[in-house]
């Protein structure tokens, strides 16, 4: 800053002495005209560059910074610094960006990033080929006009992103995308997806494997089945060994009948091919069925009641709600000791129809509550197995639950009951209508 003092005062200093020197040798009035002339022209100088600045200043260019001397040389040589670390910075982060955009385009996934009313702000190559979409063309354009699939609308307008959703884009039906939305920032999001046509197609091979399986098996079980019991109950089968023998066979060929009919149950399920087939369903006539299934199944051990608080119907598909309400219904019998409750219920909760099995039976521990649904995941595997079960009934209750986007709830309390309760969605609930034939 003294430098710069200094060199400002340069030409005033010597004007001055030059103008007292002029009065001294002739008179105050030239001296005086003489200071004017200096000052003029130092001020004509400073305009000049003033100008020559702001026509810079137009269009900044390092290459263009004009050139001057005295004070204004150090003003243009700062600026030119400036310029040219401003320039520097701007080229470090443009190849930190293309570093990041080289990263973000060699992800296996495809990443987009939505702002607040889903309008695609940026996506990696990847994402606009599942999508098809234009980076520039595209740009901040709201995804939902472009990808229009309602799964898809409805999972972007949900709040739960926990679970992924599996789509298949419309322009590549053969391909399944697994998409999952990641909120950051201020209300900004970023969508992740994922092809996973191989994976479902290992999935549906294994699923097909199963089916096949219990399908090729089912006809040679019930041949052996039958001719068990034929000798079962052939008059001169008279050797208690042979007879013992023929009952536990019998009964091993009934539990693998049962595990078939069970995997060929939930293999269907599954499958993509077999839609739900809805119609109303009587509930008051239904529950009497399953309430008469659970008498007979019980044999008198229990006390079985049944409560109808509601009138509603349930749109759905009839065999699939009885095969759910009797496998809930067969495990509180099996998980119930004798002289034991069991309380059948359908009710509304919140607009919401609800169908709920309570028992009084042995109850669960709750670290084994989420985990019921996975085949075959039995709390006490001999008693499942000696009650004859395959350890597929709650498997099969969930597939059902999932395709009437109903809710599984447990609650449970060891040595006190359990209840299982299947929540419907309030759009199946159906008041005052006569069931179809
Ligand atoms: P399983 O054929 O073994 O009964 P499920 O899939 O129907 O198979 O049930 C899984 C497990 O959940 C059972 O093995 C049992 O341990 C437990 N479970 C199911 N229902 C009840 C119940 N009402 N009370 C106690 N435990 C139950």
């Amino acid at each position: 800053m003294q430098d710069f003092w200094f060199r400002l005062s340069i030409p005033l200093v010597f004007g001055t002495l030059f103008a007292l020197l002029l009065w001294g040798m002739f008179s105050v009035t030239i001296a005086l005209l003489f200071m004017l002339l200096a000052l003029l022209t130092v001020m004509a100088r400073h305009a000049w560059h003033l100008f020559k600045l702001l026509r810079w200043l137009q269009d900044a260019r390092i290459e263009t910074i004009p050139e001057a001397g005295g004070i204004w040389d150090e003003v243009f040589s700062r600026l030119y610094k400036m310029v040219k670390r401003h320039k520097q910075t701007k080229l470090e982060l443009a190849a930190e960006l293309q570093h990041l955009e080289q990263a973000a385009a060699a992800l296996p996934e495809g990443v987009a990033i939505l702002n607040d009313s889903n309008r695609i702000e940026w996506c990696n190559p990847l994402a606009q080929q599942h999508f098809d979409l234009d980076p520039e063309r595209d740009f901040m354009q709201d995804i939902t006009y472009l990808v229009r699939q309602p799964e898809f609308v409805e999972y972007l307008r949900g709040t739960n992103f926990s679970e992924p959703l599996a789509m298949r884009p419309a322009r590549h039906d053969d391909m399944v995308l697994s998409i999952k939305l990641i909120s950051y920032g201020e209300n900004k999001r970023l969508m992740i997806s994922r092809d996973i046509t191989q994976l479902e197609r290992i999935e549906a091979m294994r699923r097909d494997f199963v089916a096949n399986v219990s399908h090729e098996l089912r006809t040679p079980l019930t041949v052996v089945n039958g001719y068990v019991e034929n000798l079962q109950d052939m008059p001169d089968l008279r050797q208690e060994s042979a007879r013992h023998a023929l009952q536990l066979m019998a009964g091993q060929t009934q539990r693998m009948k049962n595990l078939v009919a069970d995997l060929l149950t939930l293999s269907r399920l599954e499958s993509d091919r077999s839609p739900l087939h809805e119609e109303i369903v009587d509930m008051e006539l239904l529950l009497n069925e399953i309430y008469q299934d659970g008498q007979s199944l019980s044999g008198g051990a229990h006390v079985l009641q049944l409560e109808l608080q509601s009138k509603a119907k349930l749109l759905g598909n009839r065999e699939e709600l009885r095969s759910a309400f009797g496998n809930l219904l067969s495990n509180a019998i099996r998980y119930t000791p004798q002289g034991g409750t069991i309380l059948l219920r359908w009710v509304a909760r919140d607009a919401q129809p609800v169908f709920a099995v309570q028992d009084s039976g042995i109850g669960i521990l709750p670290q084994h509550i989420p985990r019921l649904t996975e085949r075959f995941y039995r709390v006490d595997r001999s008693r499942s197995r000696e009650t004859g079960g395959t350890g597929l009934g709650l498997a099969i209750v969930k597939h059902i639950a999932i395709r009437h986007q109903a809710k599984l709830e447990i609650s449970s309390e060891e040595g006190k009951g359990s209840t299982f309760m299947l929540v419907f969605p309030g759009k199946r609930a159906i008041t005052g209508v006569t069931p179809a034939a």
